[in-house]
């Protein structure tokens, strides 16, 4: 009887027997029904073995193999057993966390096979049929009908059940390439460089400065993988960024199949578009930190947009890089992988700087006429905001107004004000949850934790003294957005940011006003940095950027550099010049005179011998453990222990002592933490293997711990 060795997503390294009746070979990388004590599980068949270590009565039956999709192919589990390995996680809980929520269930896949008819011609067409899952199949196949081949295979079996189809394909036409600029001299070199390099892995960090016409050079690379029949992987930072390269892909190469996969798209969807990637069907797979699992038989290029972006690092569960995957899966797979970014990582950059990854720059902006905005700081200390707004700034907006141009207001602070304190006592509202105090919101009248969600309603006295002269400190957002509608009456403003994003369609709703010219003055966080092109701003103000100076993460200024540099390239993108005001109390600082002279390279090599004397990472190698439980002591008392119990041997490693973490109390759990750094990443790998095995058999009580490898925030 042969033994089946899966994997479940469970907190235990290692793989789980099953005794079947029959399997083959071919069962490998399969789902299966496992019963795991009074429960069913799904697993992936990781190993058929000819015997197990379990004793015969032990050994449970397997339930059926699902059959609904082809196996998971050897490189994929290749990937996910790297990411296991390099993460320490095990490895259930990575094939888990990878595989789109449909394919999680112990269920053979259901997918709405109504949605598709094939033509007299042989191709797929959608019914009119079920408005839902018409619109999930119009979605895959664009708006005309398809080569049958195109269809995920389960729809196309259910469809051969139904006898909406006999099984003979179509052949498939290669999908074509539309040209749409004459390339830049710079745009030229670098689509060279990648396009013409020998076959195989090299990395490339795409350094170019914002509005420098990365993606048309993504698009040439793209072009030459699809050319070759190879899929190609794109990755971006944002799911709101995720519509408009779409429709670009789409535009730009009629008759490719552009699949999204993002948590923000609907779980069938998300299903037929990781079924679509497997088959081969979808030759451009785009989506966020979780697209870097789609399995991708024909990879051909990977490509990272914005390379530099922390979303790309998973925060809870298994916690990877997507860009540092992305690489992996571009080496293991042999072709190249493309990090864009105007400001990279200092990772990347080192990488760069060493020759590991080929540097490609491009320093102007592709559009004739389109300049790098003027960036000037405004000395708070000589021209003092006035509820946020120094004079200078106003003057800017009023004349911004007066030419019917767009301004962007960008503040890194969503809410109404940051803290609600009693002028009386002294008292401020916190979550009783958090170390945190609570965000006053006006726009529903609540006060918000924003670290663990706590709502409360607004106190109408303070709850200490009974004083009733309650007063909102600093200000984020939504008071701005006020501040702003008073002194400009007639202006239309538009706030973005997470808050008044949430529901669903209101950002696409948001960017269509923009881009119609239906809003004067955005207002926004971070939501608005990151990427968009909107050709009516000419005026940038950044207020408040100071705080993020003094900082004690020591990744803050790489941080808010990039985060000050996108924010600035939303300004003139299109043919009228931009500008900045940065309002700031240290207009000397070194990052703001770097941000004004737009010059990267020389901030970076700072930054870089900074960290290099510090002993920081990119030039050491970092994981942490980190313990919460609801008593303080607990979480450090683990960590004291997990101490006693690490591998002896530490040559090349540096183990510091637990600590509270910065915020050391979260949605009600004391949170601690214990650095190990090493300049060897196999020394640490070593050390990080054999201590998270006594890890895992360590008793925790209700003390709950994990490792992060690579952690970027402390
Ligand atoms: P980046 O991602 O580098 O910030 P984009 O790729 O968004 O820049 O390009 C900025 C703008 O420049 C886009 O509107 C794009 O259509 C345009 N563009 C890109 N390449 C060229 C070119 N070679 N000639 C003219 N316009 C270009
Ligand atoms: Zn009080
Ligand atoms: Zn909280």
């Amino acid at each position: 009887m042969p033994i089946l060795r899966v994997a479940l997503d469970l907190p235990l390294p290692r793989l789980f027997d099953y005794a079947a009746a029959e399997a083959s070979p071919s069962d490998v990388g399969r789902r299966i029904a496992v019963p795991f004590g009074r429960r069913t599980l799904v697993g992936v068949i990781i190993e058929i073995a000819a015997e197990s270590a379990l004793a015969p009565e032990r050994l449970r039956p397997a339930g059926p193999i699902l059959d609904d999709m082809p196996a998971l192919p050897a490189e994929w589990l290749a990937v996910a057993r790297f990411a296991s390995e390099y993460y320490q996680r095990p490895l259930g809980e990575v094939i888990h966390a990878a595989l789109p929520t449909r394919l999680r269930r112990p269920l053979p896949l259901r997918l709405p096979p109504a949605a598709y008819a094939l033509t007299d011609a042989g191709r797929a067409a959608v019914l009119p049929a079920r408005a839902k899952a018409k619109r999930a199949a119009l979605d895959l196949l664009g708006d005309g009908p398809q080569p049958a081949s195109a269809l995920p295979p389960a729809a196309l079996r259910a469809l051969v059940r139904d006898g909406l189809a006999a099984p003979a394909e179509a052949a498939r036409p290669a999908p074509r390439f539309v040209e749409e600029h004459a390339l830049t001299p710079a745009q030229v070199a670098a689509v060279s460089a990648i396009t013409t390099a020998p076959a195989g892995y090299q990395a490339y960090l795409l350094a170019g400065v914002t509005g420098s016409g990365k993606t048309e050079v993504y698009l040439h690379c793209i072009a030459r993988a699809l050319a070759s029949e190879r899929q190609a992987l794109v990755l971006v930072p944002e799911i709101n960024l995720t519509p408009q390269m779409r429709d670009e892909f789409a535009r730009r190469f009629p008759g490719a199949r552009v699949v999204t996969l993002t948590s923000a798209v609907a779980a069938n969807e998300r299903a037929e578009a990781w079924l679509a990637a497997q088959s081969g069907a979808a030759q451009i797979v785009l989506g966020t930190r979780l697209a870097v699992f789609a399995p991708l038989p024909a990879l051909g290029l990977v490509v990272v947009d914005e390379e530099q972006d922390a979303s790309f690092k998973q925060q809870d569960g298994v916690r990877y890089s997507a860009r540092d995957l992305a690489v992996y899966r571009a080496h293991a797979a042999g072709v190249p992988v493309v990090l864009g970014s105007a400001t990279p990582s200092l990772e990347s950059w080192t990488h760069a700087r060493s020759g590991r990854y080929r540097l490609l720059e491009l320093k102007a902006r592709a559009r004739p006429g389109s300049r790098l905005p003027d960036v000037r700081l405004v000395d708070s200390r000589v021209d003092p905001p006035v509820e946020g707004l120094s004079a200078t700034l106003a003057e800017a907006l009023a004349a911004r107004l007066a030419r019917h141009e767009q301004s962007l207001v960008f503040l890194n602070r969503r809410g109404y004000a940051p803290v609600l304190a009693c002028g009386g006592c002294g008292w401020i509202g916190g979550c009783t949850r958090c170390a945190a105090h609570l965000v006053l919101h006006t726009a529903d009248r609540r006060l918000r934790c924003h670290h663990c969600g706590l709502e409360a309603a607004i106190p109408r006295h303070c709850p200490v003294c009974g004083n009733v002269d309650l007063a909102p400190f600093g200000r984020g957002t939504q008071r701005i957005e006020e501040t702003l509608a008073a002194r400009f009456p007639a202006a239309r403003v538009l706030r973005i940011d997470s808050d008044s994003t949430r529901a669903k369609g209101r950002w696409e709703a948001m960017r269509g006003a923009v881009h119609r010219g239906d809003a004067d003055i955005l207002v926004g966080t971070q939501i608005l940095a990151k990427g968009h092109d909107f050709p009516r701003v000419t005026l940038v103000g950044v207020l408040n950027a100071d705080a993020a100076l003094a900082a004690a993460d020591y990744r803050a200024p790489e941080r808010l550099f990039a985060q000050l540099y996108q924010v600035a390239g939303r300004a003139g993108r299109a043919a009228a010049p931009g500008e900045v005001l940065v309002q700031t109390r240290y207009p000397d600082h070194p990052l703001y005179q770097a941000l004004v002279r737009h010059e990267f390279a020389p901030f970076a090599e700072a930054l870089a011998a900074e960290r290099r004397q510090a002993g920081f990472p990119p030039f050491v190698h970092e994981a942490v453990l980190r313990a919460d439980s609801a008593r303080l002591g607990d979480a450090l008392g683990f960590l004291g222990r997990a101490l006693a119990a690490a591998p002896a041997r530490r040559d090349e490693l540096s183990v510091f002592d637990p600590v509270p973490m910065s915020l050391a109390r979260l949605a009600g759990r004391e949170r601690a933490q214990l650095l190990v750094q090493s300049h060897s990443r196999r020394a640490l790998q070593g050390f990080l293997a054999e201590w998270s095995q006594a890890l895992y058999a360590m008793r925790t009580g209700e003390v709950r711990w994990h490792l992060d490898v690579d952690p970027i925030e402390f």
